[in-house]
């Protein structure tokens, strides 16, 4: 093997930029050359390849974002699309290729690995909602983006006596909305995995404030209802309650990478040239009881579903039942 390449599609999100770091790295210390294809499978059809150096990548680390671009090309679903993307890469003399992204992207390298062109994923995506590993590389930093700004929101609540209700991402993952709320104490956390009733939300901040809660917070992951919808029914259940909804947006996806998303992303960055090296394909890294998992595309993404911790949001749920 002489050559292999890396790409980021999806979402982007932060910690990305660390895992094409350490392919950069790992590949060179493998006396390999690595390119980047830019703009995910767009590029990669497109023939949109360059040579990677040291220099490239090393002051990315720290960066949010991706260096390589991303786009969403539904095209690539297409073996014709497919085929066009292997002659590129035949034509650079790439050997294999390492994909950055989510299960939808993981899916792209599935197909180049059926059609024979080895290639690798590494679960790069904000809402931990891949299936089998347990942690996506960019979910620890919108997790600490989405709790700073609910901490700023909670000063200003508590000020006023008022009750905020934050929806974060999470189109049908809960992860960061659980993960925040624990984090952020809050009176109720609603996913998209688990019905729920606004009297019973209204309850929940009633008995919060009985016990001397100086505000309530309530944090909702932006698949399970429109906020303003929330907040306007929520409104008409608490008539005495001073009721705000935020939405945190786009804020989540940027900013600086924590330690945690760029260690694991320097793990898996590494450990994927390895594993082209040894020959593998259509398999993805992932993370479970804390260690660096291989998982099979084919086994894991057709087969299982993505878990949200419901250890962590039925603790919640108890510690918020105040029992009035
Ligand atoms: P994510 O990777 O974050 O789940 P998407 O689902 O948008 O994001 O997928 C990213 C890209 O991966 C798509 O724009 C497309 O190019 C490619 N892709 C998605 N699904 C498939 C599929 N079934 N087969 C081949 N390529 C796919």
């Amino acid at each position: 093997m002489k050559r292999i390449a890396v790409l980021t599609s999806g979402g982007d999100a932060p910690g990305m930029n660390a895992a094409v770091r350490a392919v950069v790295e790992q590949g060179i210390h493998h006396g390999l050359e690595v390119y980047g294809v830019y703009y995910g499978y767009r590029g990669l059809v497109e023939g949109d390849f360059r040579l990677l150096t040291l220099s490239d990548v090393h002051h990315n680390i720290r960066r949010g974002g991706t260096m390589l671009y991303s786009a969403r090309y539904p095209e690539f679903k297409h073996k014709e699309y497919q085929e066009k993307a292997i002659s590129q890469l035949e034509k650079f003399g790439i050997d294999a290729l390492v994909v950055i992204g989510g299960d939808g992207s993981f899916a792209g390298a599935l197909s180049l690995s059926k059609l024979g062109f080895p290639a690798v994923g590494i679960p790069g995506t904000i809402d931990n909602d891949i299936p089998g590993t347990e942690y996506t590389i960019g979910f620890d930093s919108a997790v600490s983006v989405a709790l700073d700004a609910i901490d700023k929101i909670s000063d200003t609540a508590a000020s006023h006596n008022r009750t905020f209700v934050v929806e974060v991402m999470g189109r049908h993952a809960g992860d960061i909305a659980i993960w925040a709320g624990v984090a952020a104490g809050a009176d109720a956390i609603i996913i998209p995995e688990e019905e729920f009733l606004i009297e019973d939300v209204v309850r929940r901040t009633e008995a919060g404030r009985s016990a001397g809660k100086d505000y309530s917070l309530v944090v909702l992951a932006e698949g399970a209802m429109d906020v303003d919808n929330f907040v306007e029914q929520f409104q008409v259940l608490a008539p005495d309650q001073s009721v705000r909804g935020v939405t945190l947006s786009h804020i989540q996806r940027g900013g600086t990478p924590t330690a945690r998303d760029r260690v694991f992303a320097t793990l898996m960055g590494a450990r994927s040239v390895d594993l082209l090296i040894e020959g593998q394909k259509a398999i993805y890294l992932g993370v479970r009881e804390e260690q660096l998992t291989v998982f099979d595309i084919v086994e894991t993404l057709e087969k299982t579903e993505h878990q949200v911790r419901q250890d962590l949001f039925q603790l919640n749920q108890k510690l918020t039942d105040r029992g009035n």
